[in-house]
């Protein structure tokens, strides 16, 4: 064995689903959060890559007309970089030995005597036909499913695809990578005898919330496809189990599908709005504008949790806050009694959620969760004459909290727990898919997910709509010459999704 050989890493072939996040199995998921390197397809969907390390390196190999690395590219990269000892994950779409070049790479791998292993993923073949309502068997139907690709190896000048077996076969058959030679194919199965009337199915984007499907028969699919500019990505479904999606059609019936909603939280926040949204339907671009860093002066906000329970409230103004204060905290102390007597405010919630993880109380959350109600809450509990107050929030957030409370007798301490910052990676594509195929919706959670978002300078997608979770983040927006569209009634990310719903529930 070679001396590189014996200090190479491994390649695990990993099968990333049709496209909904739901889809991706367990297996996956540890060995993209375990990564050094991953090198992900167009079709697999680069959402997953939330879950990918800080520090992964990762690389998009393309695979789009005009944007492909060759295979042999892929390739050597997939050689060289478990050469370098690296766990690499290789993400293809839907399930790596189903079509799409994985056997050929784990070939390549194999003769390069690199350990390697394999994630079977849900093929687009079995999962697209099931978000269309289209059963791949029935008992009454068929017996057999054939997969078959529609696209071959263009040196060939032969077809392999034997028709005329196909059509004597029968069953339910579906094709991949074949939308581009629908007419071929249709034509081919006519002149070997399949009946004209075969229910067929074209599901495109299945899964996503991009998820389209057009329905005809052998004899008019075609043009169909032609008329309503069907593209690829799309599996076709031939047979009579077509018909079934007459009553089993599920997935293109919620509400937002195929709405297009950028989401602009930082990317550990973004998922509980994301998946909300993704449940009912839409397609979520996950375009964090924000990223959370410790603050400027962790020294000093370290001494103020260190006196915390000298305080006779801590006040804790989000999630973020939370988990800052904790985070240090637990580094000071082994033991949460050294929190004292202090009683816990907390605004959202969200924020409430993160201090009851922590196995704390939480005394006072205001019902309203704007810094003046809370103000008036604090207010009700009677005179906060000489109290002391530890604040804990985000450097730059808005005076009012502090002061309101500094002007009714209390004694006001801030913590300054972290600070957001832009967020000018785009590693997961968002921002080239925003330039590409636009957004209907924009969501804002806070006022610097506004600010930040017009920071990053992107051109405003034609008809983009707004929907802000609350009086002050549509304030921030209005400032900046923009229109609310839709603000939520109660101030949180349910709140903000039923908004949403009803918003586009009234266009429609
Ligand atoms: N390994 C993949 C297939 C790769 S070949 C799998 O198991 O799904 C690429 C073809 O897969 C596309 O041309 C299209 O036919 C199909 N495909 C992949 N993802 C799809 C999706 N989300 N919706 C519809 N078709 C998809």
């Amino acid at each position: 064995m070679s001396k590189d050989a014996i200090k190479a890493g491994k390649v695990h072939l990993v099968g990333a689903g049709p496209g909904d996040l739901g889809l991706v199995t367990l297996r996956a998921k540890e060995c993209i959060e375990n990564a050094d390197a991953i090198v992900y397809d167009h079709l697999a969907n680069p959402d997953v890559l939330a879950w990918a390390r800080d520090d992964a390196e990762i690389i998009y190999a393309g695979k789009q007309p005009g944007e492909s690395r060759t295979q042999q590219q892929i390739n050597a990269l997939l050689v060289e970089k478990a050469r370098e000892g690296k766990q690499v994950v290789r993400l293809k779409g839907g399930d790596p030995f189903v079509f799409g070049r994985g056997a050929e790479e784990a070939q390549v791998i194999a003769s390069a005597g690199i350990p390697f292993e394999i994630v079977p993923g849900i093929t687009s073949a079995i999962a697209g036909p099931a978000y269309a309502g289209i059963p791949m068997t029935h008992r009454a139907h068929n017996s057999h499913v054939t997969l078959f690709t529609g696209h071959e190896d263009p040196t060939k000048t032969e077809s392999v695809v034997d028709y005329a077996a196909l059509a004597k076969l029968g069953g339910t058959q579906v094709m991949l990578m074949g939308v581009e030679r629908l007419g071929d194919v249709t034509s081919e199965m006519l002149k070997n005898g399949v009946r004209s009337d075969l229910p067929v199915a074209l599901v495109r984007w299945a899964t996503t919330g991009q998820q389209q499907t057009l329905t005809g028969t052998l004899s008019d699919i075609a043009q169909k496809a032609a008329a309503n500019s069907f593209e690829a990505p799309a599996v076709v479904v031939f047979g009579d189990v077509v018909s079934l999606r007459d009553t089993l059609n599920w997935y293109e019936k919620r509400p937002l599908l195929g709405k297009r909603i950028v989401v602009t939280r930082t990317r550990k926040q973004a998922s509980a709005l994301s998946n909300k949204l993704r449940a009912l339907g839409a397609h979520v671009i996950e375009l964090p504008t924000i990223r959370i860093e410790p603050p400027s002066n962790l020294r000093e906000f370290a001494e103020l949790v260190q006196d915390a329970h000298i305080y006779d409230w801590i006040v804790f103004t989000s999630a973020n806050g939370v988990e800052a204060f904790f985070d240090i905290f637990f580094k000071l102390y082994d033991d949460a009694r050294e929190i004292g007597g202090v009683r816990i405010a907390a605004i959202g919630p969200a924020t409430a959620q993160r201090v009851k993880d922590f196995h704390l109380h939480v005394d006072l959350q205001p019902e309203e969760f704007v810094a003046e109600a809370v103000v008036r809450e604090f207010k009700k509990q009677g005179s906060i004459e000489n109290v002391r107050v530890l604040l804990v929030r985000a450097e730059k957030a808005r005076d009012v909290l502090p002061k309101e409370l500094s002007a009714a007798g209390a004694i006001v301490d801030e913590a300054f727990a972290y600070r957001t910052v832009p967020e000018t990676r785009d590693t997961r594509g968002a921002q080239r898919q925003l330039a590409q195929g636009g957004a209907d919706l924009i969501t804002f959670t806070s006022s610097s997910t506004v600010e930040n978002f017009l920071a990053l300078g992107l051109p405003w997608p034609k008809g983009m709509r707004i929907a802000s979770i609350g009086p002050i983040t549509s304030r921030t927006v209005r400032d900046q010459g923009l229109n609310v569209d839709i603000e939520a009634r109660r101030h949180d990310v349910d709140g903000l999704v039923q908004a949403i719903t009803e918003l586009f529930a009234q266009k429609n």
